[in-house]
């Protein structure tokens, strides 16, 4: 164990600035750093209060929905597929969820521990979900919940919302759909497609900081959890009671992390400006530029092309890897280079890498920087 001594030196030893090309966190603008920086007001000072009202105005713009319960909840992503999965199940509810990757599987162990009846469809890891898979299922299941992940960042594979979100509610059923990765990367369209509750992240394709998550229900979802027979399990996950502070009222539930909220807001600022029209140009671009700059050096592209997300390319290792052995190429990357990139994860670790170029970092210049670290890397004769 180390000694106090050696632990409080440590306190105040921060890392040299990595360029973060993994799977998310995202490097963050310095003006969103910034607004973070700003000296703290009060969590009811109507200022605050005001920045709040605008957080939540911008994220119905890019949630694409006129949904009024939409706010940063306190927490990262994982949080918000909880509470939207909390609120909605009780006891004894059935749930149809789309497994294609981890975060699908972490759907069905958050529905199970909220003791529901889950019915799992899974697909192979690279592809989309079956859609007439899913229709099977829900048709047979009559579930209350469907749910999937619309951009699977475990694997790259890109899902269209529209069909399945259809299918579900011609069944009757809820739909909730995890845009982690996918908000402010591309199009998010939740009232067109038929969405009832939906969740993001901070520190994906909005380049903020780890630790909210972005959460929006419909007033039919909001119906579904005022008609339940039990409350909620999770007090500070309670739809209800977070309605009494976000909802406008502005009455104390918990403190909201002003420092974050400072920084979503300066980065919402800057989605806006951008447009999310430019913005889903710039990732497509910046992808495809992936694609064929690291070709050259064996690197192939896991999804296909029409599946395959923009912020979050799957590729698989070529020989030259390999012969070092990937997780050392990585870690030289970051030691020598500063550049992050993800691992594969589950069926895939080992075999893949997954390059993120997310919201900043979604430009042609983190292409040549990994490319030509690669390359000196994989020269190097130790
Ligand atoms: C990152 C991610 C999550 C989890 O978010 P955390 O902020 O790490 O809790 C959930 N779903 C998807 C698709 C993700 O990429």
């Amino acid at each position: 164990m180390a000694t106090l001594d050696e632990s409080q030196s440590s306190l105040r030893s921060l890392p040299s600035p990595r360029r973060l090309l993994g799977p998310g966190p995202s490097n963050v603008h310095p003006d969103v750093l910034q607004a973070m920086a700003h000296p703290l007001v009060g969590h009811l000072d109507p200022a605050f209060l005001e920045i709040l009202e605008g957080v939540q105005a911008a994220l119905r713009a890019i949630f694409g929905s006129e949904n009024r319960f939409t706010l940063p909840l306190s927490a990262t992503g994982s949080a918000g597929m909880e509470t939207c999965l909390a609120n909605l199940l009780e006891k004894g509810d059935r749930i149809v969820v789309g497994v294609n990757g981890v975060f699908g599987g972490r759907m069905v162990d958050v529905a199970t521990r909220a003791g529901a009846e889950v019915t799992r469809v899974d697909a192979d890891w690279g592809l989309p979900l079956d859609e007439q898979a899913m229709a099977h299922a829900i048709q047979s299941v009559s579930p209350k919940v469907v749910a999937f992940v619309h951009a699977e960042t475990s694997t790259g594979v890109c899902q269209a919302p529209g069909p399945i979100a259809k299918i579900a509610r011609e069944a009757g059923a809820l739909v909730v759909l995890d845009c982690v990765t996918s908000l402010a990367g591309i199009p998010v369209e939740l009232d067109r497609w038929g969405i009832d509750a939906a969740y993001s992240g901070t520190q994906k394709c909005l380049s903020c900081a780890p630790g909210l998550s972005p959460v929006s229900f419909s007033d039919r979802a909001l119906e579904c959890v005022a008609a339940r027979s039990t409350p909620v399990q999770s007090w500070f996950m309670d739809v209800g009671l977070l309605d009494g502070y976000y909802g406008g009222d502005r009455i104390y539930h918990h403190t909201a992390p002003i420092s974050a909220v400072f920084g979503l807001a300066e980065g919402l600022a800057r989605v806006l400006d951008e447009g999310m029209k430019n913005r889903e140009i710039r990732h497509r671009d910046a992808a495809a530029y992936l694609v064929e700059s690291l070709e050259p050096l064996g690197f192939e592209p896991l999804v296909a092309e029409e599946d395959r997300l923009p912020m979050l390319t799957t590729l698989k290792l070529p020989p030259s890897i390999d012969q070092r052995g990937e997780a050392r190429v990585r870690r030289d990357l970051l030691d020598a280079h500063g550049i992050e990139i993800g691992a594969g994860l589950g069926a895939l670790a080992g075999n893949v890498w997954r390059v993120g170029l997310m919201g900043e970092n979604a430009r042609r210049e983190s292409v040549d920087a990994l490319r030509s670290a690669l390359e000196s890397e994989l020269a190097r004769k130790d």
